[in-house]
């Protein structure tokens, strides 16, 4: 007879979490009580933040807050609706024409996360007998979007990480007559490391294949006044869709997706993320709209941050770190191990600096390590405290 198996076992079999706090190194989900940017507090107790996605230090520019309270006491607190139906506020057409004209582009539509953007526009395009295809390093949401175009009989490629050989491969195999969209972020989100643009702008055109960047890294950090990858490479007529996220460099929430007017257009009718699901909050696009004004008149915000990653770089790496590829606001030091990587986080944790432990399922086996981003914000004493901790913990450890 077969025994009737309970739908739940997975989940209490699951130990691992458990397992990792009774050792007191659990790095996941700890609450912030007060944040300033480059310094946080835990339980009262001050850190450096290594780790946080705030590269320009936005989230506490006053001129920022002081606009999403203003869009509270104007509109609310939420649109309680979709775009497409009731949820459509000033703010969101304000933002997309002031978004599409800092990317060149003729049109862009926002979402409510770069999550759902990338839901909203891979199998919105992508469709039976098409092609997605899609760097092996992209981020686990394109990963997801473009499942769900299998789900409608598209077809899912990867290529090896950034190489241009194997995307070729790939592209050869593929009959001409069908449908492709090449899918890559531009700033990887693990490593820093920037997508080989004008390679894969050739092969596209080689091969009838239209361009989606994920720009979610990259926006603030690289290109002409941080207008992203394609302005880094001269490419913004060559690539057809950027999109990127405002939980970044815009200090706020929110998700979009630029491109031709046609095609945004398609997009906006028939996204299932965007149709389906409340609009961004108008204090979340107010917030935006405020950093995008930042972005345009201080471009030195993002000399001060690349310096300051720069500086951390540079020190990590005469201490004999093994860093990840990278000349953006991200350092990842290879740790290669899950339980050392842990280990080294809650040391770091315990000695004052925050950065974020990458494990399974964030990468593969083998690959674990500490990712640390920086800000325009960061002083260059939190900087060299960056730079003592590790070494005085990787040599405890041995890795240096
Ligand atoms: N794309 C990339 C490359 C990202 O790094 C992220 C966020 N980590 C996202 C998309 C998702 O963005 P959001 O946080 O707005 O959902």
């Amino acid at each position: 007879m077969n025994t009737p198996k309970d739908l739940f076992k997975k989940c209490y079999d699951f130990t691992l979490a458990d397992d990792v706090k009774a050792q007191g190194i659990y790095p996941f989900f700890h609450p912030i009580d007060e944040t300033e940017g480059p310094v946080v507090s835990f339980a009262g107790n001050k850190l450096v933040m290594a780790g946080s996605n705030n590269y320009l230090g936005l989230t506490a520019d006053p001129r920022v807050k002081e606009a999403s309270i203003n869009a509270i006491k104007k509109y609310g607190t939420s649109c309680s609706g979709s775009r497409y139906m009731t949820g459509t506020v000033n703010l969101h057409i304000e933002l997309e024409e002031k978004l599409a004209d800092f990317f060149e582009k003729e049109r862009c539509l926002l979402f409510s996360t770069g999550y759902q953007t990338g839901q909203g526009v891979i199998p919105t395009l992508v469709q039976r007998g098409e092609y997605v295809i899609s760097d092996k390093d992209n981020h686990a949401s394109l990963v997801a979007a473009s499942i769900m175009a299998v789900g409608q009989s598209a077809k899912f490629v990867r290529y090896a990480h950034n190489s241009m050989d194997d995307l070729e491969r790939v592209l050869k195999n593929i009959p001409e007559t069908a449908g492709k969209l090449i899918v890559s972020d531009g700033v990887f989100s693990v490593s820093g490391e920037i997508v080989d643009l004008d390679h894969l702008v050739d092969l596209a055109k080689k091969y009838h294949a239209r361009i989606l960047i994920d720009d979610a890294h990259a926006v603030g950090v690289i290109g002409k006044g941080g207008r992203g990858t394609p302005s880094e490479f001269n490419r913004v007529d060559d690539v057809d869709l950027v999109m990127g996220t405002f939980s970044k460099t815009f200090g706020s929430l929110g998700g979009y997706v630029a491109g031709e007017r046609s095609v945004i257009n398609y997009i906006k009718h028939n996204a299932s993320s965007l149709i389906f699901s409340a609009s961004p909050t108008p204090a979340s696009v107010a917030a935006v709209l405020a950093s995008l004004e930042i972005i345009k008149s201080e471009p030195d915000l993002t000399t001060r941050l690349l310096e300051n990653t720069d500086y951390v770089r540079q020190g990590l790496k005469n201490a004999g770190f093994k860093l990840m590829p990278s000349r953006t606001a991200i350092v990842s030091v290879i740790i290669g191990d899950q339980m050392k990587t842990m280990v080294f986080w809650k040391k770091l944790f315990d000695a004052g600096v925050y950065v974020n432990a990458f494990i399974r399922p964030g990468v593969m086996p083998g690959h674990e390590a500490l990712r640390t981003s920086f800000m325009a914000t960061h002083e260059k004493e939190h900087l060299d405290k960056v730079i003592t901790e590790f070494c005085t913990i990787g040599r405890e450890l041995e890795i240096i």
